[in-house]
């Protein structure tokens, strides 16, 4: 009896500690396939997602099929990415991975974009991107780009603002792995001038250091 008090408090503190660090965790078992139904889960809560009872999780919970296929890349930036994350796989629940697929049209681009929480290591399998990251303010913004060819793997580093840009007269496409199970993505000129409801644009136009003018044209051309 005495053993399975403690037992319980252990999960409960590791529980909290998983709650606080609100980031991926190391996994304390094999795997935890995430379910939306409580009713058929362990009811333990881990970062956001129940945990299936182990002895009911199967293959098709590690599985995913379509990644051979293009996005749509019928859009004003010209690429599409197509994300295989713990939504699209339960079984990613707490394994701190996920996968994207980007398509580029020719001379689309992956705009400007930041994930809060995963690095990101992309190979290059078709066409020519110029690819880079900006860093942080305390290291001066300074760029990390470079021109990549098919089998050439970049890096981006957590958090900091990075895109891709096909140079070449025909399709890219790449695939990147990113460090968490649930990345997020922020793209800076959709959540800059795009937010809902706006920011007032007197804010962005000295923020920008842009007429005010602009930046109403930026907010509606960019109004979700
Ligand atoms: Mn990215």
């Amino acid at each position: 009896m005495r053993v399975s008090l403690s037992l319980i408090l252990i999960t409960i503190l590791a529980l909290v500690i998983s709650f606080a660090k609100a980031y991926d965790p190391s996994p304390l078992q094999d795997f935890c396939v995430a379910t939306d139904d409580i009713k058929i889960g362990g009811a333990v809560f881990v970062n956001g997602k129940f945990c299936k009872d182990p002895k009911q999780a199967k293959a098709e919970d590690f599985f995913f099929s379509g990644l051979n296929k293009a996005g749509n890349t019928n859009n004003d930036v010209k690429s599409n990415v197509t994300t295989v994350n713990v939504d699209q796989i339960p079984g990613l629940n707490t394994m701190g991975i996920s996968l994207v697929r980007i398509d580029y049209a020719p001379y689309g681009q992956n705009p400007p974009h930041t994930h809060p929480r995963a690095t990101e290591i992309l190979v290059l399998i078709e066409g020519t991107l110029y690819v880079g990251f900006v860093s942080s303010n305390q290291d001066n913004n300074r760029l990390f780009a470079k021109v990549l060819h098919p089998g050439d793997v970049f890096v981006f580093p957590i958090g900091q603002i990075h895109f891709q840009v096909n140079i070449g007269k025909t399709p890219a496409v790449a695939f990147a792995g990113l460090s968490s199970q649930n990345a997020g993505v922020i793209t800076i000129a959709n959540t800059v001038f795009g937010s809902n409801p706006p920011i007032n644009p007197e804010v962005l136009a000295q923020a920008f250091q842009l007429d005010v003018n602009v930046v109403k044209d930026l907010e509606a051309k960019f109004k979700n």
